[in-house]
This record gives C-alpha cells, structure tokens and sequence, in this order.
C-alpha cells in the first residue's frame, strides 16, 4: 500500500465528472487500499477517488472515528447512484481534506437511499441518516465536480475567497502530502 498525494481546490481533476468503473479488477483493489491508507494518514471519514488523481467514480467512507459508529464497518461504494434525497434539509458543518483548515455549514437532504456496487459487483441499497448520509452526499459531489463552496450561499463563497486562494497557492501547513500545484 502507499500513501498518495491528496488533490486540492482548484486541481482540474476535482472539477470532472467521474467515469463510471467496468471492471472491479486488482488494479481497483489497489487503488482502494491505497485510498484507505491515504484517508487514515489523514484523519479523513470518506475520500472519493478524484481526490487521489483518479478519474473513477468510487468513494470510501470510514466513521469509526465517531462515538456513534464505532462498530460501522468501513464501506467501499463504486458506482452510485443516489435514488431518494429526503426534503427534510438539515445544516451540518463540513470539512474536506481538499480545503484544508476550512470549515463551512452546508445544507443538504437529512435521510437519503443510495444504490451502488461492492467490491465483489453485488448491487447494494442503503439508506441512510445523520453522519452517513452527510458523507455520502459529500463524497458523491466530489464524483459530480463539486465541492463545499458550491453548496453554500454565494455571501458565504465571497467570504471563502481568500482561503480558497491561500490553498490553490498551497500556502497552507498541513501535515499530509497534497498534489503538487497543476
Ligand atoms: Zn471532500
């Protein structure tokens, strides 16, 4: 396994349409180990694949971190598709490990059911509330090109500016490896 330098604002790649994966092969498995392994080192909960310079349409998510999920087993989700968002909106603040040091509230649906493939090419339906489905709303953005400053009011992005910047000119300090400025 290796650790891989994690894509930031303003990387061309976090800004495309992930490709739909064909074949769940050792080049994928690898691909997911070394995901996981990037997304520990940097105390992340989910990555998606464009944010280590793939152009496939798969995230990870890891909550075990959090009090309530301790006993939630890590998920691997290629191709999904999110079939039901609740109308029930609800503010929850995120972070993401390509906008390093920011933080914004975002809102989205609150209880959402998700369609996607296992890494042994089984079809999985899964709904899901609170953390879960937060990250997995997060993460499937990142497979659509979009990120947190997308998803807030423009007075918000306004006051984003700056630290957008700051990070596209990575002048930042953080304590995982980034990609290098494109
Ligand atoms: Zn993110």
């Amino acid at each position: 396994m290796s650790l891989i330098p994690i894509t930031v604002y303003g990387d061309s790649i976090l800004r495309k349409v992930a490709k739909p994966i064909k074949a769940i092969d050792d080049e994928l498995i690898k691909n997911i180990q070394d995901m996981f392994e990037t997304m520990r080192n940097a105390n992340g909960i989910g990555l998606a694949a464009n944010q280590v310079g793939l152009n496939k349409k798969m995230f990870i998510v890891d909550l075990q971190g959090l009090d309530e999920y301790s006993e939630f087993k890590p998920l691997v989700i290629i191709n999904p598709e999110i079939i039901k968002y609740s109308e029930e909106l609800i503010i929850m603040e995120e972070g993401c490990l390509s906008l390093p040091d920011l933080r914004a509230d975002v809102e989205r649906s609150e209880i959402i059911k998700l369609k996607y493939l296992d890494t042994d090419e089984e079809v999985q339906e899964m709904e899901a509330d609170s953390w879960l489905a937060r990250v997995i709303l997060h993460e499937y953005d990142h497979l659509i090109g979009r990120m947190i400053p997308d998803r807030v009011e423009p007075r918000i992005k306004k006051k984003m500016q700056g630290d957008l910047i700051r990070i596209m000119k990575r002048d930042i300090e953080i304590d995982y490896q980034i990609s290098e400025r494109g």
